[in-house]
């Protein structure tokens, strides 16, 4: 038995059925890819590499990329995806701090990162978009090798948060994570083996990684598999897909396009946002083109997904929905665990069986975070509205104290996108030399309008009360975003810290 092979890869054994629909025009069936599964864990075996032991891995989304993770599931070795982003020094933290066994990169990267593999006493191997590298090669060759005998409570990966708050930490997740969060969302979102799923998303993150994949393996459906979000290859999957997943600029970025139209769009059953939050406005202009809203839901690496809207009833606009079958969420007084009344703003925690095992090597964070009672401190804040639905109202560590008042900067954010010429905005606090942080707005205009500074301020000053209102505005072409889409609100403060000093 092993619960993570057999229900995600096994079971499509010797199936003529398709799994890949690559840009090159090919498609790579269930038993093709399970067979090449099952080579790839014969070759990382005869690597060396044994149940327990970790693979870092940076490579770029391919086919192989994929076939590595099932043939880790199989063989009890656990995954560390990389963002393929990261620098060479970058990596080096990540490799000595999981103890990784092998660290596996594109063959170009190869020489940049000899060293920090050496370093860390891992072994280098490649594996390429193309089935090149030295994994590739070894696999080519390799005999199939039989699943381990794994339990539900093993770890199947490492996965390392986005950074966006601090260092990134290695969340441990358990077979059991992976499989209960795969079910729960296969079906709330009525994943089938009619499905063709738009895959866009990168594949060392949560959401491209376990939601994507691993509901599109549990359904057996089939993915249109692009190496990147490319708005002309998206368009041009669409009439050939049934659902999508993406991050907010995904959608942005294709309702800025006019080919984007109901006629090339609206036949596809469900479209996902996530990772980031959308905005309310985009929420309806993609109905009003499309014809169908966006399905938003809420998760985190340590949680997978913890909160859908329904795929029947109402899917509203700015609420990340409701908290997922089998999945409890609770809303507390920040550092207690006293629950808030019905709207009013509280530390989300969430319990279940999607909930991680833990930061690698940080017990101390680990207890910061994670309740002996199974509760974990999200770190963001949130309010539940009379019908049970949730809103994300921003992060802990955005939170910013004002003269000793706590200041919500979505609450501002909302008020200021509201305005003319205001395409979105992001409120960050800096340091004050009375107040402590003052309150700075980042504002990004609509394209070829103005918005005026002033009328902004004047609104702002009628809305909200003063020790909300920002004491700088600066206008800015973009945010700075990551892969993600998620607004780096660090690299903002880090920007602006000079603004009252
Ligand atoms: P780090 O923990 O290292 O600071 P991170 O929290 O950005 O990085 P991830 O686990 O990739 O790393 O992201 C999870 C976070 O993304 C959530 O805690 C939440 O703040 C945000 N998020 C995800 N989905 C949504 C959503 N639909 N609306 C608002 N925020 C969301
Ligand atoms: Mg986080």
């Amino acid at each position: 038995m092993n619960p993570l092979y057999d229900t995600l890869f096994g079971r499509h054994s010797g199936s003529n059925a398709p799994f890949l629909h690559l840009p090159s025009g090919e498609t790579v069936t269930y038993g093709s890819f399970v067979e090449r599964v099952s080579q790839m864990g014969g070759a990382l075996r005869g690597m060396g590499l044994n149940p327990g032991d970790r693979l870092a891995a940076q490579v770029e989304k391919s086919p192989d990329a994929v076939a590595l993770f099932g043939a880790c599931a199989a063989q009890g070795i656990v995954l560390l995806p990389l963002n393929t982003a990261y620098t060479p020094t970058e990596l080096a933290y990540f490799v000595t701090d999981s103890g990784a066994r092998m660290l596996l990169t594109d063959p170009e990267k190869a020489d940049a990162l000899a060293d920090v593999a050496r370093k860390a006493g891992a072994r280098l191997e490649t594996l390429g978009t193309n089935g090149d590298g030295t994994l590739a090669e070894a696999t080519d060759a390799a005999e199939p090798a039989a699943p381990e005998p794994r339990n539900a409570q093993d770890l199947a990966a490492f996965l390392y948060t986005s950074g966006t708050t601090g260092r990134s930490k290695g969340a441990m997740l358990s077979q059991e994570n992976l499989i209960s969060n795969a079910r729960v969302l296969t079906d709330y979102w009525r994943f089938s083996d009619s499905d063709t799923l738009i895959h866009a998303l990168p594949i060392f993150h949560t959401h491209g990684l376990f939601v994507a994949l691993n509901v599109t393996l549990l359904a057996g459906g089939s993915m249109i598999f692009l190496p990147r979000f490319d708005v002309d290859a998206v368009l041009e999957a669409l009439p050939r897909a049934t659902t999508m997943m993406g991050v907010p600029t995904f959608y942005t970025r294709l309702l800025a396009d006019d080919r984007f139209t109901r006629d090339v769009g609206g036949h596809l059953r469900l479209y996902t946002s996530g990772s980031a939050p959308m905005l309310e406005e985009t929420h309806h202009r993609f109905e009003q083109r499309i014809g169908q809203r966006i399905l938003e839901r809420y998760g985190m690496t340590e949680t997978s997904m913890s909160t859908s809207n329904p795929y029947e009833r109402e899917r509203r606009p700015g609420t990340v929905g409701f908290p997922l079958p089998g999945v409890e969420l609770r809303i507390c007084i920040p550092g207690t665990e006293d629950e808030v009344p019905t709207g009013e703003t509280g530390m989300i925690e969430v319990r279940g069986p999607n909930v991680f095992q833990g930061y690698w090597q940080m017990p101390e964070k680990t207890a910061e975070e994670l309740r002996s009672n199974g509760w974990f401190i999200t770190g963001d804040l949130g309010v539940r509205d009379a019908d049970g639905y949730v809103t994300i109202v921003g992060r802990d560590k955005d939170l910013v104290i004002s003269g000793g008042y706590n200041i919500y900067p979505r609450e501002i954010e909302q008020v200021i996108d509201a305005q003319p010429g205001v395409l979105e905005s992001a409120v960050i606090g800096v340091p004050h030399p009375d107040m402590g942080e003052g309150l700075v707005a980042v504002i990004v205009p609509r394209p070829g309008e103005t918005p005026d500074d002033t009328a902004i301020a004047a609104t702002v000053s009628a809305e909200l009360a003063r020790f909300k209102q920002p004491r700088q505005y600066v206008t800015v072409p973009q945010l700075p975003r990551n892969t993600m889409g998620k607004v780096q609100k660090a690299e903002l403060r880090r920007v602006y810290a000079d603004t009252f000093v």
